[in-house]
């Protein structure tokens, strides 16, 4: 399927016949893979008597060949139902870390709490790079916290502005998401694991029905469409270099450049846990990435995976 993509990829149109011909396949069978693709990834084809078939807009495809000097291998998938998912068949299969899971599209994509993360055809970066830790708590320590600036500081080398972090893992421009990351973990965290990093980053979607709150992509933002090998090699880089100090300071040395870039330092909000609620002001995060509140003046520490952040309404 990718092998026709490609040759369609231009958004030019091309004959069912020179098709065929280019993939050593029948006219017919040209026809079935075309209906396939359509419905496996929402592609829009269009089919004009006498000239054949073009893709509704041209496509950037990701390209193995453009990781090959990546700080990380790279392994790429056409479409899986999540890269995290992925990841973990990878681990269960043997296979050694570290290395990076993306497609170009993910059916269920994911967020934390199993929710719908949208991830369109050919138009983000769907990404899980894969760690094994050894026996190391603190090498866990704020982790999640720590991608988070490595993500942000990627989006900066793009020329974004105003990208700022929610805690505990959401990247925002301005007040609109632009990534999220969902860490994983299989094993034993006080002995052997492997810690799945997953980051999606919106890149030049444009339109989106599933995204249930206010939304951008670097496209959107830069006026530009951006080269997805480039995003994924350029967040390798930002994400070795991170990972790579935390290792050797745990998250002491990123304290203060977290709060920096914490888009509601100071500001009311609501804490919620499933049905409860507290409202407080956010005073930052602890050496172990743990949300600091004041709450009616007494100072608060809250962690878990089942928190969410909102702003108060009169803030
Ligand atoms: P939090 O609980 O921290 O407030 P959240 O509500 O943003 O986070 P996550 O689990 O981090 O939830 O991410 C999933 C949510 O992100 C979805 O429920 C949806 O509202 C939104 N979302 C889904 N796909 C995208 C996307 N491609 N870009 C931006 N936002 C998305």
């Amino acid at each position: 399927m990718l092998t026709l993509l490609k040759l369609l990829k231009d958004g030019h149109f091309h004959s069912g016949q020179a098709l065929g011909a280019q993939l050593g396949i029948s006219r017919s069978a040209v026809w079935k893979q075309l209906q396939r693709l359509e419905a496996d990834s929402n592609l829009s084809i269009h089919k004009v008597r006498g000239r054949g078939y073009q893709l509704a807009f041209p496509l950037d495809l990701l390209d193995e060949a453009g990781f090959s000097n990546s700080c990380y291998p790279v392994h790429l998938h056409e479409i899986v139902d999540s890269t995290n998912a992925e990841a973990f068949r990878q681990i269960n299969k043997g296979h050694s870390a570290p290395y990076v899971i993306v497609a170009e599209q993910q059916n269920a994509g994911r967020g934390r709490r199993g929710r719908n993360w949208e991830s369109p055809f050919a138009q983000n970066v769907y990404y899980s790079l894969v760690l094994r830790v050894d026996g190391g708590l603190r090498q866990l320590e704020a982790l999640s916290l720590v991608v988070g600036l490595a993500v942000l500081n990627t989006l900066k080398d793009f020329g974004l502005q105003a990208v700022g972090l929610k805690w505990p893992n959401d990247v925002l421009v301005g007040d609109k998401k632009i990534a999220g990351i969902l860490l994983e973990l299989v094993g034993d965290p006080a002995d052997v694991c492997h810690v799945v990093i997953g980051i999606g980053i919106n890149v030049n979607m444009r339109t989106a029905t599933g995204v249930g709150q206010p939304w951008t992509s670097m496209s959107l933002e830069t006026g530009m469409r951006v080269e997805r090998n480039e995003v994924i090699n350029a967040l390798n880089k930002r994400l070795k270099n991170y990972l790579n100090a935390h290792a050797v300071t745990g998250f002491s040395s990123f304290h203060a450049e977290w709060e920096k870039n914490h888009v509601w330092q100071g500001r009311d909000v609501s804490l919620m846990a499933g049905l409860h609620q507290v409202d407080g002001v956010v005073v930052g995060v602890d050496q172990q990435g743990a949300l600091r509140l004041c709450v009616n003046g007494e100072l608060r520490t809250y962690s878990g995976g089942e928190l969410s952040l909102r702003l108060r309404d009169d803030s």
